[in-house]
């Protein structure tokens, strides 16, 4: 196994995700198979409890890990299936660590960082890299890890140390460090300046780690004079990275020229698009974009494909809420303009009940005028609640997530596993679903398969003794799962496009393969869904 290393110096949010994700793509694009990992140095175990507001979306992967939105960047990229081990923390490292003290493995040893939680790093670190991740047998080529924070932050220190001993006992050839840092620029002239980059070279090296390259982040092209700076530190070359890459690593028989034409033409298509398409996105977590990252992403791929810009509308749910009208006056007016003007609406996933009123208000407009409207799991959820309330006229429908008492749950509590032991009851991963009929706009958008596994992440579940009820009253749940209890996806017959559905379909989303449900959002919304599905093979 050969591991490339990115690690990040000076400031954080430089963009190391992104660094490793395309260093992956050029590899990839010589020929060799790749995977990554990526390393967070916090004490959660896995993302599955940090806020979107604060650290952006927590992915799902197909096993149920949940975990960093890079991870989503990877698979995207590369186009692989990761595993929850391919997310390190802290948390994890010093869980295994103390289970194994507890079960006396260390007998009558001091357990220690170095070399106890150093040593379980390591090993993490080779194993994983051999789990085959893009659909073929046996390990890739190369395994490319991307140490999360900042050089020299004290949470970061044994990841450092572990690296560098496993820089030294998987050998040179075997082993190159990427650093991304910082050049920032100062004054009206724009003055480069490379002193951060140098002292951050400098602590990595105290630590024993020496870069090979440097991928340098600034608000301008670099000069010729910096680059010669920055070369007295590192000796790299200046761009063709994959050249670089390749030859410390002594791949001898690569491609020296990456074949990317996939990705060019897709980033020329994009630049040259000059239609757009407004979605209305109703949601909690407005203020941090990065909250709901896949969405943006399957929204992306899904216009690419119909040849359009997507611009994406936020609106904060509560704005539209009744309430709002009172107390921000403007900000109500603007929502609910914003709401009329768009082409299509989308409510993702949530927990809580902040902006839920407000959600149910967008679900409704949608519904009563013929709005394209896809709700991913929390927006299933709304709709159910919405429909209920407004066509069977029960006006205290609700989830029981946020009205425990509610006289007419129409969404409830159903885990998968205890009800009563509280941790782990989310329905986390992939599950399949099945479709009901293939005479319903989902299965046909899903190529007439007769299932489709997506990912899950949900508690609550459409009360399955109301579906006579519902579909009566004109609801569809054509998508179930193999019980047959739990409803998956659900349409409105009368509607041109009105599909929820309990998983996560964004999270599968691939650039050039755009999920089936946001491609018939974004086809319904500019009015070509039905000559669309007319062309697809043994569509009717
Ligand atoms: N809060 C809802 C549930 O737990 C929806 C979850 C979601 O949208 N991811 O079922």
């Amino acid at each position: 196994m050969k591991y490339v290393l990115v690690t990040g110096g000076v400031v954080s949010g430089l963009g190391k995700g992104v660094t490793a994700s395309s260093i992956g793509v050029v590899l990839k694009g010589c020929g060799l198979r790749v995977t990554s990992i990526k390393i967070d140095p916090y004490l959660n175990t896995d993302a599955g409890t940090m806020s979107p507001f604060e650290h952006g979306e927590v992915f799902v992967l197909d096993d149920g890990g949940e975990v960093d939105l890079d991870l989503g960047n990877y698979e995207r990229f590369l186009d692989v299936t990761l595993t929850r081990e391919n997310n390190i923390t802290t948390g994890k490292i010093y869980q295994s660590v103390i289970d194994k003290e507890r079960r006396g493995d260390y007998l009558g040893k001091t357990v220690q960082v170095v070399p106890h939680i150093t040593d379980a790093i390591k090993n993490w670190i080779v194993s994983v890299s051999l789990i085959p991740v893009d659909g073929k047998d046996g390990p890739a080529d190369v395994c490319v890890i991307e140490l999360g924070g900042t050089v020299g932050d004290i949470e970061s220190m044994p990841f450092i140390e572990a690296l560098r001993q496993l820089s030294f006992t998987v050998g040179q050839d075997n082993f190159c460090l990427i650093h991304v840092s910082l050049i920032p620029v100062l004054g009206v002239v724009g003055e480069q300046k490379t002193k951060p980059t140098q002292h951050s070279v400098r602590e990595l090296r105290a630590l024993g780690l020496t870069p090979h390259l440097l991928a340098c982040r600034s608000a301008q092209p670099l000069l010729e004079n910096t680059k010669e700076k920055l070369s007295q530190f590192c000796h790299v070359p200046n761009q063709n990275a994959h050249v670089a890459i390749s030859k410390q690593l002594n791949f001898l028989s690569i491609a020296t020229h990456p074949d990317l034409h996939e990705w060019t033409e897709r980033a020329e298509t994009y630049d040259n698009l000059t239609n757009s398409v407004k979605i209305a996105m109703v949601g909690k977590y407005i203020g941090l974009q990065d909250s709901y990252l896949s969405v943006l992403k399957a929204l992306l791929h899904a216009c690419i494909a119909c040849s359009l810009k997507p611009s994406v509308e936020w609106i904060a749910a509560s704005d539209l809420e009744d309430e709002s009208a009172k107390l921000t006056p403007q900000a109500h007016a603007a929502a609910w303009e914003t709401l009329r003007s768009s082409a299509c609406v989308l409510v993702p996933g949530g927990f809580g009940d902040r902006g839920v009123q407000g959600m149910i208000l967008a679900a409704k407009y949608a519904r009563e005028n013929d709005v394209p409207y896809l709700g991913i799991c929390l927006g299933m959820q709304i709709s159910v609640i919405e429909f209920a309330r407004s066509v069977l006229g029960l006006e205290r429908a609700n989830s029981a997530e946020f009205d425990p008492d509610t006289p007419d749950p129409v969404v409830i509590f159903m885990p998968e596993g205890s009800r009563t032991h509280m941790g782990n009851t989310m329905r986390l991963g992939s599950r399949r679903t099945l479709f009901q009929t293939p005479d319903c706009i989902a299965s046909k958008l899903y190529q007439n398969s007769a299932y489709v596994d997506e990912r899950h992440r949900h508690r609550f579940e459409v009360n399955p003794d109301l579906i006579g009820k519902l579909e009566e009253a004109g609801l569809r749940f054509v998508g179930k799962d193999e019980t047959g209890k739990r409803m998956e996806i659900l349409e409105l017959p009368t509607h041109p496009y009105y599909v929820g559905v309990q998983f996560h379909p964004e999270f599968k989303s691939r650039p050039g393969r755009p999920s089936a449900l946001f491609l018939g959002l974004i086809l319904a919304a500019i009015g070509q869904l039905e000559a669309s599905l007319s062309k697809l093979p043994n569509g009717n």
